[in-house]
């Protein structure tokens, strides 16, 4: 855990932006009044209310050392439950989160969350192809709902989980960490508010060298594709919300170097989107190399994040400058701003439908691949 100078800080940080940052959302939408008077639609929490119960769903790599670590940093939230079908995880993680036997679930118990008032957010940290079942099944049960990112592996499944939460009166949201990070929060600020003019080129790539070939996120039918839904929708995120706009068109290629390793999906993907104000972006992902940038270029300046996309670390200058922003714990003010929102009864800034909108372009760069690499609509 962090100090309480650097916990500070970083709530100075937030006070201070705060305002001006929720003003930056793409464009989210409130939840519609079929929402309103839904079954199950949990209470609003005031600004002395308890903190927010949440349940992780799935005791993977990113729930162990990353999401259980910033619910102990959380004002708003705090870990309460687990589903997991993995028996053996169960008594460290309940003694280390003290987390009571009664809050345990596994995914043939998961429905009966709907009975225990002590978890009011599911937390879906699932392999991507689960994302959409269990986002679901918690929206049903009358849960608030974080997925993964990506969102699920098709735009159908994304509609559904929209739909089904939408229905049932709760809130979701994807978790999408760097909308939280001061770094990515002034790019957005810099190409949005066309600070240098309006922006003309973003280059935005992530990839990593993965060795792990057994791996879900080497299957197709569990990862829903390779490194591109995986890492390289943080490249789609970052020109989306640095630009403002949303792509109108995407080309792509596809390619793998070894087909013995990629038996089921492509090792690398080179991308290029146009937006409707004339911005151009260029993009690769892959499990074969490393780079971790996002770029913005305009006339009158640019700005150059990098390493863009990690948990810390994050380092970003401007032609004025460094960028000189403190290191946050981005889960941290992920979970917190949504308690608020659920609090305020607000859309998310990083809401289904912008899960949604990522997916419409990672279907469109496959559909790109499939036509030899043609320009096609998003
Ligand atoms: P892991 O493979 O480490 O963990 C996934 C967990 O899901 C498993 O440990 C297991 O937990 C559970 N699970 C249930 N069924 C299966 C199955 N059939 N195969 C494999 N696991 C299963 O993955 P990660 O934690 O790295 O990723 C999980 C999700 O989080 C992904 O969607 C990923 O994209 C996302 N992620 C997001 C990051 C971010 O920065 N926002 C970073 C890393 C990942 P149990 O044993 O408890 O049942």
């Amino acid at each position: 855990m962090p100090n309480t100078d650097a916990r500070r800080t970083r709530r100075d940080f937030l006070q201070k932006t705060g305002a001006a940052l929720g003003g930056l959302a793409l464009s989210g939408t409130a939840l519609p009044a079929s929402a309103r008077g839904a079954r199950r639609r949990p209470r609003a929490m005031s600004s002395h209310a308890k903190p927010l119960g949440v349940a992780l769903v799935g005791l993977g790599n990113y729930a162990t050392n990353q999401l259980a670590p910033a619910l102990l940093e959380t004002e708003q939230c705090r870990l309460t439950g687990i589903v997991t079908g993995t028996p053996s995880k169960i008594d460290r993680w309940r003694s280390e989160y003290d987390i009571p036997e009664k809050n345990v679930y596994n995914y043939e118990t998961f429905d009966q969350i709907a009975d225990n008032p002590d978890i009011h957010v599911v937390y879906v940290v699932l392999p991507n192809s689960m994302h959409a079942e269990y986002a679901i099944r918690a929206a049903e049960a009358g849960k608030h709902v974080i997925t993964e990112k990506p969102m699920a592996t098709s735009v159908r499944d994304c509609e559904r989980m929209i739909e089904a939460c939408e229905k049932a009166g709760v809130k979701l949201s994807v978790g999408y960490r760097l909308h939280f990070e001061p770094h990515h929060q002034e790019i957005m600020r810099l190409g949005r508010e066309q600070v240098y003019g309006r922006v003309t080129v973003i280059e935005a790539s992530f990839s990593f060298t993965s060795r792990n070939t057994e791996a879900w996120r080497f299957s197709k039918e569990m990862a829903g594709g390779g490194a591109l839904l995986d890492v390289g929708v943080y490249a789609i995120q970052g020109a989306r919300y640095t630009i403002g706009e949303e792509p109108v068109r995407v080309r792509a290629t596809g390619y793998n170097t070894r087909p013995d390793v990629f038996t089921e999906i492509y090792e690398t993907i080179l991308w290029d989107m146009e937006f409707p104000g004339g911005a151009v972006s260029t993009h690769s992902t892959s499990y074969s190399a490393n780079v971790n940038r996002l770029y913005m270029m305009a006339p009158r300046g640019w700005a150059r994040i990098e390493p863009a996309f990690m948990y810390n670390s994050v380092a970003g200058r401007t032609n004025e400058g460094p960028m000189d922003f403190p290191e946050v714990t981005q889960q941290a003010l992920q979970m917190d701003d949504f308690a608020r929102c659920i609090a305020a009864d607000e859309t998310s800034r990083v809401s289904g439908e912008e899960g949604l909108r990522d997916m419409k372009v990672i279907e469109a760069i496959y559909r790109s691949i499939d036509r030899g690499g043609r320009w096609v609509e998003v």
